[in-house]
């Protein structure tokens, strides 16, 4: 296990716990220890460890072809886009391979759009984005972070944004200018603890966006494809995007996939050249990426995260109060806002690992749960069980 001498360099701080194996909402580590992962990789194991469809899906494409780059046209592609595109309800997709990649991409295609149709001049356009954001690591990105563990001493910064604070519309509106060409938001804001906008949030901005010419991008990327039980937290407030930005469960937990979802006047700005990737949309990718839409298109994932979230949140809510001061619930994604008297949330997943449960703290006091939605309603009953021996410091289950 890594220590004072891994040759890892140091920009995580995982909990002590090695895992060998997974399937399903289970993994299993070296010492052969069992715990429920109430992480899912951060929703990118939406579908579960080792999902049997999934893992068939990457197998039969492992004994094909799995990379010929875009140099080529490969037979899971065009498929994989159609079929994506079916789901979101858009026309076209331009597949990439992390989620910060999808952001760069949609930050790209943005300001292009902004050049070529709306008429911005030349290097003024303008994004707007949201306090407390998280969209990724590269450099672009984190220029337009406020967390300063992710943003300083990484200078110097890309110009091009401009933050208005999450959850006022009012904001945005006062913000948009001639050379805003897009507001770029999360829908719920999962790194910053699963927040929850206003309901007349997103209704709203979307409004202010058709009025003024701006492009309104959904970074879905942890939000999006059944997580908050229905295909896209947008839904929940019957919002539709210009750009759906995807990644995470689109992979399946097997590889990383990522997408720019939207219409062809939109995505349609891109030409030969202008932008790529050697692996985005390889036959391996795009045949897992089929299986994933597949699975999302029968709406099943989506029920069932709607159905254990609302086991979740009659469980988490009866928790406020005690050790728990707040719980925000979006389908089976939770934020846990700890009573700093029981802990800080670290020590509370430390806790909660010691009872078998893997649970992630985010900004010092909240826990985020976002189990796999194959998990079990008795295996969820018992992990939030064990979060809530895990408030009171001294009666830690040992199981
Ligand atoms: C994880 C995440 C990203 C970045 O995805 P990577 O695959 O880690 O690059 C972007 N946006 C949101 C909302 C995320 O949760």
């Amino acid at each position: 296990m890594s220590g004072a001498r891994s040759a890892l360099a140091h920009n995580y701080h995982p909990l002590p716990v090695e895992i060998a194996s997974g399937e399903g909402a289970w993994v299993t580590d070296t010492s052969g220890r069992r715990y429920l992962d109430l992480l899912a990789a951060y929703s990118a194991v939406n579908f579960g460890h080792r999902n049997a469809e999934l893992v068939a899906a990457a197998k039969a494409q492992l004994d094909r072809v799995t990379l010929v780059s875009r140099a080529f046209e490969n037979d899971q592609l065009e498929p994989f886009a159609a079929e994506l595109v079916a789901l979101c309800g858009k026309e076209m997709v331009l597949p990439m391979n992390t989620g910060a990649e999808a952001v760069e991409s949609g930050i790209k295609v943005a300001r292009a759009w902004g050049y070529r149709v709306k008429g911005v001049p030349h290097d003024q356009a303008t994004i707007l984005v949201a306090s407390g954001n998280f969209h990724g690591r590269t450099t672009t990105i984190v220029s337009f972070s406020d967390d300063p563990s992710a943003r300083d001493d990484f200078g110097p910064y890309t110009p091009g944004f401009r933050m208005v604070p999450y959850g006022s519309a009012e904001a945005i509106a006062e913000a948009i200018d001639d050379t805003i060409v897009a507001v770029l938001l999360e829908p719920v804001q999962g790194e910053a603890g699963i927040i929850v906008p206003p309901d007349d949030y997103l209704p709203t901005v979307r409004r202010l966006c058709d009025e003024h010419r701006v492009l309104l991008i959904a970074d879905e990327i942890q939000s999006g494809l059944g997580r908050v039980g229905a295909t896209f937290a947008c839904d929940l407030v019957g919002v539709v995007p210009d750009l759906y930005l995807l990644g995470k469960a689109l992979g399946g937990g097997i590889v990383p996939v990522s997408a720019v979802v939207g219409d062809r006047d939109v995505l349609g700005v891109l030409r030969p050249g202008e932008h790529g990737s050697t692996f985005g949309g390889n036959p391996l990718a795009a045949a897992v990426g089929r299986a994933v839409v597949r699975m999302l298109a029968t709406g099943e994932p989506q029920r069932r995260a709607r159905e254990l979230g609302a086991v979740l949140e009659r469980r988490l809510t009866a928790l406020v109060g005690h050790g728990v001061t707040a719980v925000r619930v979006r389908g089976l994604w939770a934020g846990v806002d700890v009573d700093p008297a029981v802990g800080t949330a670290r020590q509370v997943c430390e806790r909660m690992m010691a009872g078998g449960v893997l649970a992630k703290d985010t900004h010092g006091q909240t826990v985020r749960l976002a189990p796999p939605i194959v998990i079990s309603e008795a295996d969820l009953e018992h992990a939030v069980d064990v979060l809530e021996h895990a408030l009171v410091p001294a009666a830690v289950p040992t199981t």
